[in-house]
């Protein structure tokens, strides 16, 4: 049902997942709407369809209602000022909705940071094209985005703990390294699974208490070791 949400343009793209009822938050509605997917495709002209694209490297770009789920699941950890992990960043496309999302006033809020972490170097450097084009520069420049080469299944501690955290491609298990770098509170949402996998929505609520729910089934590519 939800690759009828393709658009002739990225607009139009939005308001039908909005329609849809996969973006339901004005938040996320102003946030997917500040991004065009069209700077971190290959494929420009199928750009507003929505479905996963491939990028090379054997990695898709997700479709654009799995971006949309994601970001309405994350939501409420997503304010400004938030630190956010996106693992298995790929193009970077995500990266771009949550900076939008915890960018805030650096003043009022301390500014928000996202960290992409994706293990082929060339698609890293791939990603920070696609966020200069999208007019993020700046965010790249002044660390308040940062791309980073690395296994994602080991998170990125440095920067942590992370008030959300989503995982962009399946773990066999839960990766317990991630679960270690969410805040207190704070949500991860993560395709676990080998062969039929599913998302699961991680809390971790004031006191470190963890809970899992499993939200829906998925097919995403599986998180590896580097090719
Ligand atoms: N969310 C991104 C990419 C999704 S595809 C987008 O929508 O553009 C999944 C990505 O995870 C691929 O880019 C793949 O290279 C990356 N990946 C797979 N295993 C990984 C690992 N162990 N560490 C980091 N990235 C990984």
């Amino acid at each position: 049902m939800a690759w009828r949400c393709t658009g002739a343009t990225n607009a139009e793209l939005i308001k039908n997942l909005a329609r849809s009822q996969i973006i339901k938050s004005d938040r996320a509605l102003a946030a997917m709407n500040k991004v065009d997917r069209a700077h971190y495709v290959l494929w420009k002209d199928e750009a507003y369809q929505d479905s996963p694209q491939p990028i090379g490297y054997d990695a898709t770009i997700s479709a654009p209602h799995m971006h949309a789920h994601a970001t309405e699941n994350l939501i409420p950890f997503l304010k400004p000022g938030a630190r956010v992990l996106d693992v298995g960043s790929g193009s970077g496309y995500l990266c771009a909705i949550f900076y939008h999302l915890v960018a805030g006033d650096p003043k009022v809020t301390g500014g928000g940071k996202v960290v992409g972490i994706e293990h082929i170097p060339q698609l890293v450097e791939w990603s920070v094209g696609n966020l200069r084009k999208d007019g993020l520069g700046a965010a790249v420049d002044e660390g308040r985005i940062e791309m980073v080469a690395g296994d994602g299944r080991q998170g990125y501690a440095k920067e942590g703990p992370y008030d959300a955290i989503h995982v962009g491609a399946a773990a066999p298990t839960m990766p317990k390294a991630l679960v270690d770098q969410l805040a207190r509170p704070g949500r991860m949402f993560i395709p676990v699974g080998i062969g039929s996998q599913q998302i699961i929505q991680v809390d971790k609520d004031e006191e470190g208490r963890v809970t899992e729910t499993a939200l829906f089934d998925v097919m995403y590519v599986p998180l590896t070791d580097r090719p």
